[in-house]
């Protein structure tokens, strides 16, 4: 005898022969229940990236795309400059992407921020 992943009662015959679950609505309770999971753990890793990556995009609305911006303007103590999701190129210099954003420092105290796709 199979039992519900969800409520440990028993599975019925008439259930597909793959169910994990005693009834449709347990199956979509179950699935529920995996999703609030997965999103928090996601959520967990990637807030700062997330967090980090809205900022650069405000920063970028205001003052624009590859355009020079003084680093007084981003307020570069709030950033956790060790946050990265990997490496661009442009303008022959390495910046730092933060998933679909991104920026390069330029000497002195000048940031331009990408939008790498
Ligand atoms: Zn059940």
């Amino acid at each position: 005898m199979r039992e519900c992943l969800y409520c440990g009662g028993a599975i019925p015959d008439d259930r597909h022969k793959n169910a994990w679950t005693c009834s449709k609505e347990h199956a979509l309770l179950l699935k529920k229940e995996r999703e609030a999971k997965n999103y928090i753990n996601v959520r967990s890793t990637a807030d700062p990236i997330i967090k980090l990556r809205e900022h650069f995009y405000n920063v970028a609305y205001e003052f624009g795309f590859e355009v020079p911006i003084e680093l007084y303007y981003v307020s570069p103590l709030k950033i956790d400059w060790s946050l990265k999701t990997g490496t661009f190129i442009r303008e022959g210099n390495v910046g730092v992407a933060l998933g679909d954003i991104g920026y390069i420092l330029f000497k002195p105290l000048i940031i331009k921020i990408y939008k790498l796709c």
